[in-house]
Formats: C-alpha cells, structure tokens, sequence
C-alpha cells in the first residue's frame, strides 16, 4: 500500500514514526474516515471537502497547525487512490501531534505535526449487512459539555470502543452510547435514526458527532417527503420504534433489527429504511446535478 506522509507517496513499510510520538501516547490526533465510490466512468469521492474541513476543525480543537491547504489534501487524497489503483475505497487522513516532547505542557507547534492519507478497499463495516443487534447500557458517550466533542480526535475512540467490545462480549454486533442523561447518543462511529410512524427521528448533535452521512440522510429524506426531527431520544423511544438504522461513512446506512433484545420490525428491514439506503446509495455513486441540487456536495475525479 502506498501512503502520502508530509507530502510525499511512501510504501507503507517505509512510513515509520518515533514510538515517543505524542499523538501515539495521548490519542492526540485529528482524523476523517472518507469513502471513495466507482460510478462506471468515475471515481466519486463523496463530500470531500466537508470532510476536510471538519478534519480542519478537529486539528484546530487540538491546535495543531495544518501546513496544507485544502487543494493540497484534496490532490494528495486522490492520487492516493489512483496510485493505489482504487475504485472503491475508504480513505484515512490522520494529522498528529507527533515526535518532540511527551508534555502536556507544550504547545504542539513544538512538535513536528505528521500528516499521513492512507486508502483501502473496506467493503461492508459490519458483517450482518441485513440488519445488526444493538445494545445499549455498555457506555456512556464523552460528554456534552467536553471540549472535545465535536472533533474527530483519536483519543475520544479509547471509550467508544471499550463501549463496542463490551457489546460484542455480550453477544450484541454494536453499542448504542447514551448522553450524560441518559437519552440516546449515537453508536461507536455512527449516528442512529429512529422511525416512529413514517416520522424520522435523531438525536441532536449535542452529544453526537455532526455526520455527514446524518446530514445527507436528513437531506434525502426530506426530498421524500419525510418529516425529520431531532431532540431528545429516551431507550424507550428505542425500544418502541418502527425501524431503527445507523448512519456513518464506513457503515452507510445499516439496518439495526435487534436491540437490547427485542426484534425491531419483526426483524426484518422496514420500508423506510430500505427506501433511503437505496436514495443513499444512488447520492454516493452519483456526481449528477440532482446531488448537487439537494446540496450534497460530492466531488469526483476522473479516474486515471
Ligand atoms: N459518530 C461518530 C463518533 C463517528 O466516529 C462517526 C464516523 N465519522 C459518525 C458519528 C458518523 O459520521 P460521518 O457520517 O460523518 O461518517
């Protein structure tokens, strides 16, 4: 696998990083999890540039300086799924605090930022693409009120997936985190939707990360004539839904039918959901002006 790493294209086994970096021993780093989508003639890399800037504002939050512009990133990110001869791909950039001191007295312009954009061909996220088990009760996402908590920053994923492994040792595919007052907050890397009465229905994004994919999906099912609300979710409002279905780039939109135990839909995939995994996934493949028109935003590069 080829890597860019502070502007240049790297074989993997050459990326090599001091194991005294910071952003190693505090989680002090700023990432994107980005999918790229073959759609015959081109490759499109969906909402690119509202990836970068939330990775612009993650590393802003950690105060780490970005020595590249968007256009930079931007061209580094699609020669490195052309060079990884990629069609479908999911892509990492990562900026980090990296090798100088291990205080957390300094400011980061002391150390030398790393700046790394690796892509891969993940397919599905989950295993049960049909329809996944959910379990709440296992954690408790970082709070509303912690700086943090509207950055991409590797440190915040140490609880998400203790919350995750104790899902799955309890036999549970995911854990669903809740607020600090115990009202729904969103999965390990995904948001979460609720269906009640052919009414969508999400957490706000006070304790929740702003997805992308939730934002399209609010987007879309506008267009279809769905009323969206967001608010305040109790585990009862879980427990009573229609359908239930999470969000995120490296998991689309995944049908949950199962949570804390219950069947969710007699365990089958609603109708709703199914009809907006579809809108969904004509959005991504698509760089035609009725994504643009719904202010969707793709970007699309013609594969070389
Ligand atoms: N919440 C968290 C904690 C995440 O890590 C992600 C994945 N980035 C999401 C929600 C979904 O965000 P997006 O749709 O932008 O990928």
């Amino acid at each position: 696998m080829k890597i860019w790493m502070n502007g240049t294209l790297i074989d993997e086994e050459q990326c090599c990083i001091s194991v005294l970096s910071h952003g190693l021993h505090y989680g002090t780093s700023a990432f994107e999890g980005i999918r790229a989508y073959d759609s015959g003639s081109d490759v499109v890399i969906f909402r690119m540039m509202d990836h970068l800037a939330r990775l612009r504002r993650s590393a802003a939050a950690l105060g780490v300086p970005v020595h590249y512009s968007d256009e930079d990133l931007r061209d580094a990110i699609t020669t490195v799924v052309r060079e990884n001869g990629l069609r479908c791909a999911y892509i990492r950039p990562l900026i980090s605090i990296g090798p100088g001191s291990l205080s957390l007295n300094l400011s980061s312009a002391d150390n030398q930022p790393v700046v790394v954009i690796a892509a891969w061909d993940w397919g599905s996220y989950f295993s049960a693409d049909q329809g996944i088990s959910l379990i709440t009760g296992v954690g408790r996402r970082v709070s509303s009120q912690a700086q943090l908590r509207q950055a991409k920053v590797s440190g915040a994923y140490a609880n998400a997936y203790v919350a995750s492994a104790a899902a799955r040792e309890k036999g549970a595919d995911e854990a669903l985190l809740l607020d600090e007052s115990g009202f729904l907050a969103e999965a390990s890397a995904a948001n979460i939707f609720l269906v009640k009465n052919g009414i969508l229905m999400t957490p706000t994004c006070r304790a929740a990360l702003a997805g992308i994919t939730r934002d399209t999906i609010m987007t879309l099912a506008n267009h279809l004539g769905y009323d969206v609300q967001e608010g305040d979710l109790s585990v009862k409002s879980l427990h009573e839904a229609d359908e239930v279905f999470l969000t995120g780039t490296a998991c689309q939109v995944t049908p949950v039918t199962n949570v804390d135990g219950r069947t969710v839909n007699g365990g089958n995939v609603g109708d709703v959901t199914r009809q907006l995994q579809c809108s969904y996934l004509t959005a991504v493949h698509s760089s035609s002006s009725f994504v643009s028109n719904v202010c969707v935003g793709t970007d699309s590069f013609r594969a070389a």
